[in-house]
């Protein structure tokens, strides 16, 4: 089972069916637009070959939220599969961050908000707002 290390955008799509035809490998990624954007789909980066759906749309409950810079993804909070293979990733920038085992990144000085993310013990399923300011502080501080 090979882990991938970096997301790629697929494009997006206005329907769920249409999207899983897209997917082909692990960390591919197509969002979910119908108006607004509705859902990320992703074939799970851990390589076991199910897709996750994750939701963007707070009218239809808790939601992630995206950020794009650049081309590049962000999307918060951590993404954790409760079933199946228990992967357990941030999105950070397009690269996975993976939260378990012995794979955890080192954190540069740059990264503080990445850490504030993680040093909840990568346990956020409904965490409070990441506001883009904080993401724009981590951009100009050289990472990426
Ligand atoms: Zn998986």
């Amino acid at each position: 089972m090979q882990r991938a290390s970096r997301i790629v955008q697929r494009g997006s799509t206005q329907r769920y069916s249409e999207a899983l035809p897209l997917l082909r490998l692990p960390g591919d990624l197509v969002i979910v637009v119908r108006g607004v954007p509705r859902s990320i789909v992703i074939q799970c980066p851990e390589g076991c070959g199910e897709v996750i759906s994750l939701n963007l749309d707070r009218r239809a409950g808790p939601a992630w939220q995206r950020f794009e810079r650049r081309g590049s993804l962000t999307i918060y909070p951590s993404v954790w599969r409760e079933t199946g293979c228990e992967a357990h990733f941030i999105v950070w920038n397009n690269i996975i961050l993976w939260c378990d085992r012995a794979d955890k990144p080192e954190w540069n000085s740059g990264m503080s908000c990445m850490r504030r993310m993680v040093s909840l013990d990568c346990s956020l399923i409904h965490a409070e707002p990441l506001r883009d300011s904080t993401l724009d502080h981590v951009d100009r501080s050289g990472y990426g």
